[in-house]
């Protein structure tokens, strides 16, 4: 007998995600960007942690591996939920945990998935090895991968620096055996996506929005994409709604540090009365003697 509180009417209607990620406890990238850009496509997230890291808006310190059985036992209870529609993988966080994606991508290849290749912060420090993201079958699993330009240099071998090497390394993942590949190049003077499918390739222009210092765009845009795929968009026009938000979420990018400023990811929500003002007390004028 089914209980009546765990019967099918009282499911959420909103599609419920999966992200595999890394933890960024300062909120611009990772697992809570993740979360809060479901919420924004009114997706439920739920979320199984690759890593902890120590960093806020001026850069990473440190990178503390999830041990790969509890990675595993965490999404495995997520999964057995039996709502799962969508699954998006960010950082990985070493070989270990890279072969407990790569299983459970196996396992769930019917449903679309999207992988952010994270291997390093703009800070400079690695987050995910190259060579673990190499390793077997990992690359030709999910629906889609979103590189940035340094991702795909360092998965291809190539240079990467301009909107025709985009293109190339975006056939060569294609060749590789990844099913799609969107190359991202929010850096550019243009910000310049490359899009191939093994069939179509496109580029997407938009103007680059100021401010350029934003953290967390990759996690932002790959989560926006896979969010519009769980809403059963096809994947062009995902890809296309995703660079949408990404742009007007920099574009209301807001200083939580003195570093780089984290996306507002709830732009769309409306925002709350304030009660305070929290924005930093003016400095004293020097009195002159
Ligand atoms: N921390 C985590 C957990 C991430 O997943 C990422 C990027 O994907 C970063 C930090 C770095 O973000 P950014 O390069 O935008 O600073």
């Amino acid at each position: 007998m089914v209980n009546s509180s765990n019967s099918a009417a009282s499911y959420p209607p909103e599609p419920v995600i999966l992200t595999i990620a890394g933890f960024d406890p300062s909120g611009g990238a990772g697992i809570s960007a993740d979360l809060k850009t479901f919420a924004a496509h009114n997706c439920y997230g739920v979320a199984a942690i690759t890593a902890l890291t120590v960093q806020n808006t001026q850069g990473v310190s440190a990178v503390y591996p999830v041990d790969a059985g509890t990675l595993r036992e965490i999404i495995h209870a997520l999964l057995e939920d039996g709502r799962v529609c969508a699954i998006k993988v960010g950082m990985i966080g070493g070989h270990a945990n890279a072969e407990v994606v790569r299983e459970i991508l196996a396992r769930e290849h019917l449903l679309p998935a999207v992988l952010d290749p994270v291997l390093r912060s703009a800070s400079g420090r690695e987050l995910t090895g190259p060579e673990a993201l190499l390793h077997g079958d990992l690359l030709k699993l999910p629906s889609i991968l979103t590189p940035n330009m340094d991702e795909a240099a360092a998965l291809t071998g190539l240079k990467v620096e301009n909107a025709e090497e985009m293109k190339i390394a975006a056939l060569k993942l294609v060749e590789m055996g990844a099913r799609a590949v969107v190359v991202t190049g929010g850096h550019l003077e243009k910000a310049t996506d490359v899009f191939y499918d093994g069939s179509l390739l496109e580029t997407f222009i938009a103007d680059r929005i100021k401010p350029d210092n934003t953290h967390g765009t990759g996690c932002t845009f790959s989560s926006a994409l896979t969010a519009n795929l769980a809403l059963g968009r096809p994947l062009r026009d995902a890809i296309v709604l995703a660079k949408v938000f990404v742009s007007e979420a920099i574009r209301k990018a807001f200083p939580i540090g003195p570093g780089r400023l984290p996306l507002h990811h709830l732009y769309r929500m409306q925002q709350a009365p304030r009660i305070a003002d929290h924005s930093p007390a003016p400095t004293e004028p020097e009195t002159a003697h």
